[in-house]
């Protein structure tokens, strides 16, 4: 070893020995500040505004519209300069009209039905027939049966198919509803998966995409009821859908920056979709998510002095449709993505704070962990998960082998509102809410104070092994955002 080399790898020795000379508690004064400030700020008060003024916020919809520009003047009056709209495309614009369903015969009775996200509307009158049930989506199967099923209504039990997992079911459900438009299918029902006729928001596939035939859920015990009538005879059924579509349309993701003191060009990401599901208000969904990046970025801008590197605050659309948003901000930003440090996401309803999901990372989960037990851990929020999902916008970016982290919490009681139209403000635990919060900003903050990054970007075969172990790679080959 030449006494060149020798110093250049002294060198490389002397960052880390720095980084971890600069303790969690060198921060601790600041990071109080900043969880003292969410925790008496507007929180619930700012997400009364969006959820009950603004509403559900399907993307692409006029209410979508509001809140991206509500959005925007709230990130301005708190005095964040950089506030920018920033466009991408969606295939198809959706609007949901009113959905009735009633079975004619053998009982004449009204069904509990709501049309699938993305499906058109019938033809003026609405359309009936007799109901088949399909079960077998094989193209052999389904070319077999192609004069059977003409100008019916197709029962698509589903539950086998999605049960071999959603990457591997989603190309064969949209297969089979190609194929029942070739053989001139009228509608398409599928049953809803939760008791009591509860009905959920739902979609069929990935992508802002109109559905090629009219279609809607059906309550659970209504369709259990169709499943028992078809067993004795022929079943009848009227839908009546008016839902409004449209072509190519814009949406706007919603990004604001504070840049750093020190090294502006470097920035982390806290981000959360904007957008929900129309049913409900989208408060947990997510609602709280949003307000969470609001109201750093008003804690942020309280402190007077912004940390080493920029902050940017993303509000994303078309999430539900597919992490439309955040997808999009990866392409147009792409040329940057090496100086993006860690993205921080919420999105997981506001359940009592646990941590952070390190989606996959040891190495991140090591970096973490003196940060977790030094600042975060007496926030109720010190907790670190392996787990590796790509159902919320940390994905795209974790794509990429950027620190991707997805706030984790209690989400026991998630279920009984996501999606459904009961995600409305009265079910927000403003604790449980502003503790979430909490975690995102301290965290935030120590990321973009610390002098060394957080842990380094890994290259696209470390990626593909972390989603394979979480067998994810059919899925996100199927949507087209992964080449193994
Ligand atoms: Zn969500």
């Amino acid at each position: 070893m030449n006494l060149r080399r020798a110093v250049v790898l002294a060198g490389w020795w002397v960052i880390p020995v720095l980084a971890w000379a600069q303790q969690p508690s060198d921060m601790k004064p600041v990071t109080d500040r900043l969880a003292a400030s969410i925790y008496t700020g507007p929180s619930m008060a700012t997400l009364g505004e969006l959820t009950d003024n603004v509403g559900g916020r399907l993307t692409g919809s006029p209410a979508y519209v509001r809140s991206t520009e509500w959005a925007a003047a709230k990130f301005r009056s708190y005095g964040i300069e950089n506030v920018r709209l920033e466009p991408f495309k969606i295939e198809a614009g959706w609007q949901r009209g009113t959905a009735t369903g009633s079975m004619l015969a053998p009982l004449p009775r009204p069904l509990n039905v709501a049309s699938l996200g993305w499906g058109p509307p019938t033809p003026p009158g609405g359309v009936h027939g007799t109901v088949a049930i399909v079960a077998d989506v094989a193209p052999e199967v389904l070319r077999s049966r192609e004069a059977e099923l003409r100008g019916k209504i197709v029962f698509l039990d589903a539950s086998k198919i999605y049960a071999e997992g959603y990457g591997k079911a989603m190309p064969k459900i949209q297969a089979a509803w190609l194929a029942f438009q070739k053989a001139g299918v009228l509608a398409v029902i599928m049953s809803d998966r939760e008791r009591n006729n509860v009905l959920n928001a739902h979609g069929v596939g990935w992508g802002a995409k109109l559905l090629p035939l009219p279609g809607v859920e059906v309550g659970m015990e209504d369709s259990k009821m169709i499943q028992r009538d078809l067993e004795r005879g022929p079943v009848t059924i009227q839908l009546t859908i008016d839902n409004k579509t449209s072509g190519e349309t814009t949406v706007n993701n919603v990004v604001a920056e504070i840049r750093g003191s020190e090294r502006p060009d470097e920035w982390i990401l806290i981000g959360a979709h904007l957008d929900s599901w129309d049913f409900g208000t989208g408060a947990q969904d997510n609602g709280t998510g949003a307000i969470s990046v609001l109201e750093i970025g008003r804690a942020l801008m309280a402190l007077g002095k912004a940390p080493r590197r920029s902050i940017r605050l993303a509000l994303w659309g078309g999430e539900e449709e597919g992490l439309l948003g955040s997808y999009a901000y990866t392409q147009t930003h792409k040329d940057e993505l090496d100086k993006c440090v860690a993205v921080l996401n919420t999105d997981n309803g506001a359940g009592h704070p646990k941590g952070w999901k390190v989606e996959g990372r040891d190495d991140l989960k090591k970096a973490m962990q003196p940060w977790s037990d030094g600042l975060l851990k007496d926030l109720n929020g010190g907790d670190l998960s392996s787990d590796t999902t790509y159902d919320t916008d940390h994905g795209p970016f974790m794509l990429y082998g950027i620190p991707a982290l997805d706030l984790w919490v209690d989400m026991t009681h998630y279920g009984e509102i996501h999606h459904k139209s009961s995600d409305t403000l009265d079910k927000v635990d403003s604790l449980d809410f502003k503790g979430g919060e909490v975690i995102v900003a301290v965290t935030a903050y120590a990321i973009a104070q610390s002098e060394a990054p957080i842990a380094p970007h890994i290259d696209h075969a470390a990626v593909g092994e972390i989603i394979k172990k979480a067998k994810l790679e059919d899925m996100l080959v199927n949507v087209g955002v992964w080449k193994p």
